[in-house]
């Protein structure tokens, strides 16, 4: 269903029962828990239907291309339906998360039309996947007054597209992770041994659905940036994802590779890649001609890929 519409035109009864159904026996993400979300149950999100905040204002800290001179519009939900052990927002993003604030849809609008009016150079919702058919709804809405940077849709890509096509006509950019592709990799770090199978369906429905990433008329990146972080001692499974993402997804999106990793426990497990191992990833970047996307190197500096091969 296309939202922009809903709340704006017709029988608001009806449009709203049409955001609320997808409550209702919640399948919204793979985990398909059939909670009833409108009636008090709680799935693996840990989140009921209404939307809940734990902040938003202008961020600074993504890729150069996502927040640009004013800043990216960043909108943190609390919940998350993967639950990765070294999530580095754990406690927004842990189950009933006592930092949450309700929002309905129409504030959810407001906050987006006020981060715009702040300077934002875009809408960044994260980790949105439990709420999309509100924040669709919401984005929607913002749009029919006045509301006109794009929406970066903040993925850990453990997503249905059934859900992604919910909020497809009002996303100019899928910030998508693709954590891994390696099921003894997903099942220690991503708490799913489905998201390599998970990751692989989305990532078709999108070179389906958005098969170009370019800079707009506006100077937006739009299409997919895709993320992907590696964790300590799995260099090997990322080596394999380079592979497939050299050629399957490549011509469809940019990539953004990040080579440091914090763990936000103690900082035990927290890795950069040596010198010698970055250096043979720019080596396999050019082999397999990866140039659109960025790079962060020992010195934690980011690069532009296509510079370095
Ligand atoms: S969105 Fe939440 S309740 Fe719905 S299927 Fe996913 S984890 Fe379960």
């Amino acid at each position: 269903m296309v939202y922009s519409d809903v709340l704006i035109r017709g029988d608001q009864t009806k449009n709203m029962n049409e955001v609320r159904r997808h409550y209702h026996r919640c399948n919204l993400c793979p985990r398909a828990c059939r909670v009833n979300r409108l009636d008090g149950e709680y799935g693996i999100c840990g989140e009921l239907s209404t939307m809940r905040v734990a902040s938003y204002g202008l961020h600074h800290g993504e890729e150069e291309i996502i927040v640009g001179g004013g800043g990216s519009g960043t909108i943190f939900f609390t919940g998350c339906s993967l639950h990765c052990p070294t999530c580095q927002n754990q406690d927004i993003s842990q189950a009933h998360s006592p930092h949450g604030t309700a929002v309905t849809i129409e504030q959810l609008a407001t906050i987006a039309l006020d981060l715009q009016s702040q300077g934002a150079i875009n809408i960044n919702v994260v980790t949105p996947t439990h709420f999309t058919p509100s924040i669709a709804a919401a984005i929607a809405l913002a749009k029919a007054y006045g509301l006109s940077i794009p929406l970066v849709y903040n993925t850990s890509g453990f997503e249905n597209v059934e859900s992604l096509a919910l909020i497809d006509s009002v996303v100019g950019l899928y910030l998508l992770d693709i954590k891994t592709l390696d099921r003894e990799v997903a099942r220690i770090w991503c708490n799913s041994e489905a998201y390599p199978t998970v990751i692989k369906t989305v990532a078709r429905w999108l070179a389906d659905h958005r098969p170009i990433t370019e800079i707009d008329e506006s100077g937006a990146l739009t299409g997919t940036l895709v993320r992907h972080l590696i964790y300590p001692g799995t260099l090997p499974a990322t080596l394999h994802f380079l592979h497939w993402y050299a050629e399957s997804f490549a011509s469809h999106s940019w990539l953004s590779l990040l080579t440091h990793f914090y763990d936000p426990d103690d900082g035990r497990r927290s890795f950069v890649l040596s010198k010698d191992e970055y250096g043979r990833l720019i080596a396999l970047l050019k082999d397999l001609s990866i140039t659109r996307g960025y790079i962060s190197g020992p010195d934690g500096r980011s690069r532009w890929i296509g510079d370095l091969v």
